[in-house]
């Protein structure tokens, strides 16, 4: 079997050191001067594929793989290497929690390699959870069952939910137990090891560029910036490569940091449209491909509370809950600025784009807002229309996709119920609170002068066929995806087998789901861990 295998960061980028003893030393150091390190899976026991992807390997041109189970379990759990890939671990820093934290680099991250999809684009490949690398400081390079579908289901889901993200090809079961203090209690307890193997585009973050620039490391900066230009801007490399001067070269990198933004700016909007909470949205985390990375302690948003986070490590500061992204993300963005800068010079130029994104992002989430109500995008420029929204959402519980699900059919042809009935699947109380009644009077009222010619049947129809179409019927509530690994830990996939293909399609309505997979987060999942708390031991 033959793969293309064009590993372009390990040959264009500077390594660490090569050679066989370098290969094999993971000792935790410091890495200067260098993008990477060679690095080895360290072998399982015995790898069982848990789940493959197929749709994705078809894509990527994987699947021959496929006949054979054993070598594909072998191959993506690291036991097995393929002579053309050259594993290593990317050398990277990042602020954590809003503090510099120097180099941290894939401490359980190897990637394999990378490969010319089908449709020519390269993908990297990378296993999570392969054994220690470089960077793991004292941490022993493994991943747990339960992060690891969390990871791959997340992965999925977010994919058909339209949302940018790093994808997932399989989840192994290495066959070998992995020690962990779920809530830092002093409780450890041995689990079940898995490797899930990403792949994307590009792993690039924008901690790769603070690294370097917290260095003075300007040569290093400069060679990730113009490979993560010539490895996804083909119209920007172009550019690069016919600069006659330093002065030219910085235009592109403005350029390229402006598009930078504009993914972030969008794959955010995304996550606020379906109710995702990244977690832990530290600069490590954070993809300069705009893509949503690195699943640990994420959430979906069931109740509507822009205060929660799922992430007990920051359940006081509340850092990174849903409503404080969009801040959050600026700032991950100015951070990204301030690694540039010694690059670009130019503190004006990027000053301007900074300056530039909460307007950017005010004007999006404003068109995102409008078309989960169904209205035109500038609809809601001049209308307390969002602020009634609010009101209502925070009145009493009332959970985010069934809201907006339900709002669909507000109006229809031949439905005179008033707007709190239609969304009454969406109350954790059973039912509106009549103190309630006159919020959603507002609302309606409000809501119905908008809505474009109310008397004309086919329009109402199309209006809720858009809205369902950005207004999820499914998402991956954390109580199913705790069901699902409850039930793979006792040997049980048809929970995790049902959850992933109703996630494939999630603005259907699967009838047959709907009770399953579709309804109001059930009450013991409230105070359950895994389902309302999350820590980032994974
Ligand atoms: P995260 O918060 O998961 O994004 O991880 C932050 C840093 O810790 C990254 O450098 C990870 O590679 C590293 N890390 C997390 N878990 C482990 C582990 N079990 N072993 C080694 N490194 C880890
Ligand atoms: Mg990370």
């Amino acid at each position: 079997m033959s793969y293309l295998f064009i590993n372009r960061y390990t040959r264009q980028l500077p390594g660490e050191k090569s050679g066989d003893a370098a290969v094999f030393d993971r000792r935790p150091r410091q890495v200067f001067q260098a993008a990477w390190s060679a690095a080895q899976p360290t072998p399982v026991s015995d790898p069982v594929m848990l789940a493959w992807n197929g749709p994705l390997a078809d894509q990527l041109g994987v699947n021959a793989f496929a006949e054979n189970a054993q070598m594909l379990a072998d191959l993506f759990s690291g036991n097995t290497l393929l002579p053309e890939m050259q594993p290593y671990a990317a050398c990277y820093g990042g602020h954590q929690f809003g503090h510099w934290a120097g180099q941290l680099g894939d401490g359980r991250v190897i990637n394999l390699g990378e490969v010319r999809a089908n449709d020519g684009a390269g993908w990297t490949w990378q296993l999570k959870g392969a054994g220690p690398t470089p960077y793991s400081r004292h941490a022993d390079g493994r991943a747990v069952l339960r992060s690891s579908v969390r990871e791959f289901l997340c992965s999925e889901a977010m994919h058909h939910l339209g949302v940018p993200t790093t994808r997932a090809l399989s989840l192994v079961l290495t066959g070998d137990k992995v020690v962990r203090d779920m809530f830092y209690d002093g409780n450890p307890q041995a689990e079940p090891g898995a490797i899930v193997c990403r792949a994307a585009p590009g792993f690039i973050r924008f901690g790769h560029f603070e690294l370097p620039a917290s260095r003075g490391d300007i040569s290093l900066l400069r060679q990730l910036v113009q490979f993560a230009i010539r490895s996804e801007w083909p119209d920007l490399a172009g550019d690069l490569d016919d600069c006659q001067s330093e002065a030219a070269e910085t235009k592109v990198y403005l350029q390229w940091y402006q598009r930078v933004c504009d993914l972030t700016l969008q794959t955010l909007v995304h996550w606020m449209r379906v109710g995702f909470v990244h977690g832990v949205l530290n600069t490590d985390n954070m993809s300069a491909s705009g893509l949503t990375i690195d699943y640990g302690p994420y959430g979906w948003i069931d109740d509507y509370n822009p205060g929660w986070t799922p992430n007990t490590t920051d359940a006081e500061q509340q850092r990174y809950c849903f409503g404080k992204q969009p801040a959050i993300v600026r700032w991950n963005l100015y951070q990204l600025a301030n690694a540039l800068y010694p690059l670009i010079g130019d503190a004006v130029a990027l000053q301007q784009i900074v300056d530039k994104l909460p307007g950017a992002y005010e004007q999006q989430y404003q068109q995102m807002m409008a078309q989960k109500l169904g209205l035109l995008p500038g609809q809601l420029r001049s209308s307390p229309l969002l602020q009634l929204l609010e009101n209502v959402l925070l009145a009493q519980e009332t959970d985010m996709t069934l809201f907006f699900r339900g709002l669909g059919d507000f109006a229809l042809p031949g439905d005179s119920r008033a707007l709190h009935e239609c969304v009454a699947s969406a109350f954790y109380s059973g039912s509106v609170a009549p103190e309630n009644i006159p919020l959603y009077q507002q609302l309606e009222a409000e809501y119905r002068a908008l809505i474009s010619s109310p008397d004309d049947d086919a329009s109402m129809k199309q209006r809720r066929n858009q809205m369902n179409s950005v207004n999820p019927r499914y998402v991956l509530r954390n109580y199913l995806a705790q069901k699902a690994i409850d039930a793979l830990t006792q040997g049980d996939a048809s929970v995790f087998d049902a959850l992933w293909q109703v996630l494939q399609s999630p603005y259907d309505e699967h009838p047959g789901s709907a009770s399953r997979f579709g309804g109001l987060r059930p009450d013991w999942a409230r105070t359950r861990a895994g389902c309302s708390m999350l820590s980032c031991s994974s």
